[in-house]
């Protein structure tokens, strides 16, 4: 074990994956220590964090909801430090005193502190997989040049993670094809002609997994497993058709590797995100993650089934955004991101999702232009979301 202990950066420690980091962390205090905390609008929770954890520096996106949090921090007998701004980010993500950072913010507005990480060589253990969306190949390469130890945390991807030999260099030649397993959301069984009509309300009641509002309704989609198709493609090298979808209600396996040689792995344990975030944070190490373990003498049942195409129609967009020229990824994740929130803000129908999305990949398919750094990138992600807001707009007029 390190006999220091490691310095924490928690991106989006307000939100789900960052609340059960810390759950974690506080179970092994001499291990490791927060340095730094980032929040969007949830200042109250944020602060008795800080009262618990203690750290050096909390980032919020507003400077004018700095002067209060400030002085809160100040009534409460903290030192930290109060930054503001998506610089602010990124400087906490790659800053020198910082070994690791747990990217948990939700969507593309994660990928620059994410780069930041990757660039800054750091332990990057990613949640945000809208970020490797959008980020692609490029975030790949800032991750390589920059020497990062990338760890998924995404439960999918740590379980074929732990599924891996620790050489990469192995990987190829181990990998037949991989199986990524889903739920299949809270929709599973709806007959599709009836899904126009859920609420925001059905879309993020989640059978398994308690998660953020824009995931579960991904979940519901499965537009989240879509997203994870291509964060597949980007851990582990493999080209599309390497990578496969099966549904399995129960969550137990979280995923797959069907070896050269026909040995299947699986993970497995309870749905409980600690687990992937323990491993995250002890790798190759194990530590306590807090999660009920399974017990498989209660165990009834585990079902696998195919996709239906006609219910969950998102997912084959992820495999044609893949094989289209570079930057359609993140035009696919800038409309999912506008369709959603419309969708949570009774904007649009729940199957309203899928057709704006369509129709922005559609729209802005054959006029990308060249991706030639982060700049390039967010540029078309906002290009995209204006286009997939303008689709939003006509669909409810
Ligand atoms: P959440 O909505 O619960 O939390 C999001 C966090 O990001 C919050 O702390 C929020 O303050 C912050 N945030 C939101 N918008 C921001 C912005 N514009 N700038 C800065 N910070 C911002 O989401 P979550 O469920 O914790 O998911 C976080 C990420 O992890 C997502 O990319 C999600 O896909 C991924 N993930 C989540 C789970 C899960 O079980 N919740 C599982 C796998 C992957
Ligand atoms: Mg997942």
């Amino acid at each position: 074990m390190n006999t220091r202990r490691q310095r924490l950066a928690i991106l989006g420690s307000t939100g789900s994956i960052g609340t059960s980091t810390l759950e974690v962390v506080a179970l092994h205090p001499e291990r490791y220590e927060v340095y730094g905390l980032t929040a969007f609008r949830r200042t109250e929770l944020l602060l008795e964090q800080c009262r618990r954890f203690r750290p050096r520096v909390v980032v919020v996106p507003d400077a004018a909801q700095a002067p209060a949090l400030r002085e809160q921090l100040a009534a409460a007998g903290l030192a930290t430090q109060v930054h503001t701004g998506a610089q602010a980010l990124a400087e906490l993500a790659a800053e020198p005193e910082v070994d690791a950072v747990m990217a948990a913010i939700v969507g593309a507005a994660g990928l620059r502190a994410c780069m930041a990480a990757a660039a800054a060589g750091k332990r990057l253990m990613l949640a945000n997989k809208e970020a490797l969306v959008v980020g692609g190949a490029l975030f790949m390469q800032a991750v390589q040049r920059g020497g990062a130890t990338l760890l998924p945390i995404d439960s999918e991807h740590s379980a074929i993670f732990q599924c891996l030999p620790a050489d990469r260099a192995q990987w190829n030649d181990w990998i037949d094809h991989i199986v990524l397993t889903a739920s299949g959301g809270p929709f599973r069984t709806r007959a599709p002609g009836s899904l126009s009509a859920v609420t925001p309300e059905e879309a993020v009641a989640h059978p398994n997994w308690v998660m953020g509002r824009k995931i579960s309704v991904d979940s519901a989609t499965m537009m989240n497993k879509a997203l994870e198709v291509i964060e597949a493609r980007w851990l582990f090298g493999l080209e599309p058709s390497r990578i496969r979808v099966v549904i399995h209600p129960q969550s137990i396996v979280h995923s797959m590797v069907a070896c050269r040689d026909g040995s299947v792995l699986a993970q497995m344990g309870t749905p409980d995100m600690r687990v992937p975030i323990a491993y995250g944070l002890s790798f190759p190490e194990r530590i306590e993650s807090g999660a009920s373990r399974l017990d498989f003498t209660r165990m009834n049942d585990l079902q696998f089934e195919s996709p239906d195409p006609d219910r969950f129609p998102g997912l084959q967009l992820a495999y044609d955004a893949l094989c289209a020229p570079e930057g359609v990824t993140a035009v696919l994740n800038a409309a999912n991101e506008e369709a959603v929130d419309a969708f949570l803000g009774r904007r649009l129908g729940f199957t309203g999702i899928h057709a704006v999305n369509a129709a922005t990949v559609e729209a802005l398919s054959g006029r990308l232009g060249t991706i030639d750094g982060l700049d390039a990138l967010l540029a078309l992600d906002a290009q995209a979301r204006q286009v997939a807001r303008q689709f939003i707009a006509a669909r409810s007029s």
